[in-house]
C-alpha cells in the first residue's frame, strides 16, 4: 500500500491550483449566488480541460485523455476548494464522459467531438419528482411510434439542465412496469425544455427541471436498451460518488484554510484564539476529518482504477465525507464568531454550498442502506 501520490500527479496539482487562484476564484467571487452564463461556464470548463478536468475522462480514441477516476477526484477536490458550483458542471462533463460510449456508434463521434471543445454540455436524467432514491419508479415515458420514441414526463434536479443541448435520459419505455427502464439521448432541438430551480447554495451552476412533452427522438438514439439503463448507471456511479465527497470535502478544506488565517490573526483575551485550547483543538479535529474522508474517497477510487466493482467503498466515501465535511464547515463557522454568519467572510457560502452534497448522487440514507445490504444479504429499503 502507497499512500504517496504520483510526482506527475503532485505537479498536476501544483499547475491546477495556480490556475484555479488565478481564473476560477475571481470568476466565482463574481457570480456568488448568480448562474453564471453559459458562455462564461463553457470558456471556463475549456480552460480546465486541459489539466484533466470533466470530459477529459473519455477516451483517447475519442479525442479525450483517459484521465483515471483518482487523479479526476483530485482535481475535483481542488476545483470544489475553489468553486463548488464550477466543480458541479465539471463533475456532470465527467459523468456525461463516461456514458458517451453508450451513445450509438453514427452519433457517437460528433457529439464526443462537442462535448471535448465545451461547444455541447450534456446531463444525466434520471430523478423525478416521484422518483428520487425509488429510482425506479420512474415515470417518464418513451412510447415508439413508428421509426421515433414520442416521449412525456419530467425530470427532476438535473445538474446542468439549463445549460444542457443534451440529455441522457433514463425513461420508461412502452409502459413496461418491471423491466422497462432505458436511456436513450435527447437534444434539446428535439424539444424538451428547462427551468432553473433556486437553492440555498450552488446557485452559479445549472439544477433544473427538465419537461418533456410530446418529444419526438428517433429510435436510432436509443443508447441503453430497456431492462438495462440501471445496471449501466449504476456502475457509472461507483466512480462518481467519491467525488462527490471529495468535492464536499474540497469545501471542507477551504473553510479549514480560512479558520487556520482567522485563528492566527483574531486576538480575544490577549492572543490569537488560536492559543485557546478548544480553538486549537478544534482546528486539529476538523483537518483530521478532512484528512480520513479523503482516503477513504482515495481508496475507492483505487478500486474503480484497478477496474473493480466498488459500489460499497464508494457508498461509504460517499456519506462519511460529505457528513465530516458539513461538520468541518459547521465548526469553521464556529471558529470565526459573529463574523461567520456575514456575507463579509466566505464561511457562510462554504456552509449552504456543503449540504446540498449530502443529498446528491443518492442521499447518505441510502448509501448506509447499500452498505448494509451488502454485510447482510438483506434489503432494507423497502
Ligand atoms: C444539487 C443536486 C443535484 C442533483 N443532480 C442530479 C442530476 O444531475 N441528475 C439526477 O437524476 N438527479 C440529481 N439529483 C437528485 C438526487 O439524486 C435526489 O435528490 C436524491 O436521489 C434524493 O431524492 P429526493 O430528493 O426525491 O428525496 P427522497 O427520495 O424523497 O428522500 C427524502 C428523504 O427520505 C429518505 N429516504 C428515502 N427512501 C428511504 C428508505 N428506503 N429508507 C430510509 N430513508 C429513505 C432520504 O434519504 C431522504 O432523507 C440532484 C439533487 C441535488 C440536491
Amino acid at each position: 500500500m502507497n499512500f504517496q501520490l504520483a510526482e506527475e500527479q503532485e505537479l498536476l496539482l501544483e499547475g491546477f491550483r495556480k490556475f484555479l487562484a488565478r481564473e476560477v476564484i475571481p470568476l466565482a467571487e463574481q457570480y456568488r449566488d448568480q448562474l453564471i452564463p453559459i458562455e462564461e461556464m463553457r470558456r471556463i470548463q475549456r480552460a480546465m480541460f486541459d489539466f484533466g478536468v470533466g470530459a477529459a475522462v473519455l477516451e483517447e480514441s475519442l479525442g479525450g485523455m483517459g484521465v483515471d477516476a483518482l487523479t479526476t477526484g483530485l482535481l475535483q477536490f481542488e476545483l470544489a476548494r475553489a468553486s463548488p458550483d464550477i466543480a458541479v458542471t465539471s463533475l456532470i462533463q465527467n459523468i456525461v464522459g463516461k456514458l458517451l460510449r453508450y451513445v450509438p456508434e453514427h452519433l457517437r463521434s460528433e457529439l464526443a467531438r462537442d462535448v471535448l471543445a465545451t461547444k455541447r454540455f450534456g446531463c444525466v436524467g434520471m430523478s423525478e419528482p416521484d422518483a428520487g432514491s425509488q429510482i425506479t419508479a420512474v415515470r417518464c415515458n418513451a412510447v415508439l411510434d413508428g421509426d421515433h420514441y414520442l416521449i412525456n414526463g419530467e425530470k427532476m434536479w438535473i445538474s446542468n439542465g439549463g445549460y444542457s443541448d443534451f440529455i441522457f435520459l433514463l425513461a420508461r419505455f412502452n409502459g413496461d412496469p418491471v423491466g422497462g427502464l432505458g436511456l436513450i439521448l435527447v437534444e434539446r432541438a428535439h424539444g424538451y425544455t428547462t427551468r432553473d430551480i433556486e437553492k440555498m447554495g450552488l446557485n452559479s451552476q445549472s439544477t433544473a427541471q427538465v419537461v418533456f412533452q410530446d418529444v419526438e427522438v428517433p429510435k436510432e438514439n436509443l443508447m441503453v436498451p430497456p431492462g438495462d439503463a440501471m445496471k449501466t448507471l449504476l456502475m457509472s456511479l461507483a466512480g462518481s460518488r467519491p467525488m462527490v465527497s471529495l468535492m464536499a470535502l474540497g469545501v471542507a478544506q477551504a473553510a479549514l484554510d480560512q479558520s487556520v488565517t482567522y485563528a492566527q490573526e483574531r486576538i480575544q483575551f490577549g492572543r490569537p484564539i488560536a492559543g485557546h485550547q478548544m480553538i486549537s483543538a478544534k482546528l486539529g479535529e476538523m483537518a483530521t476529518k478532512v484528512e480520513a474522508g479523503k482516503l477513504l474517497a482515495y481508496k475507492a477510487l483505487a478500486a474503480v482504477d484497478r477496474g473493480q466493482r466498488a459500489d460499497t467503498e464508494a457508498a461509504m466515501a460517499k456519506w462519511f465525507g460529505t457528513e465530516l465535511a458539513c461538520e468541518v464547515v459547521g465548526e469553521a463557522m464556529q471558529i470565526h464568531g459573529g463574523n461567520g454568519i456575514t456575507r463579509d467572510y466566505p464561511i457562510e457560502y462554504m456552509y449552504r454550498a456543503v449540504r446540498p452534497f449530502t443529498v446528491t448522487e443518492g442521499t447518505n440514507e441510502i448509501q448506509k442502506l447499500s452498505i448494509g445490504r451488502a454485510l447482510t444479504g438483506i434489503d432494507a429499503f423497502g
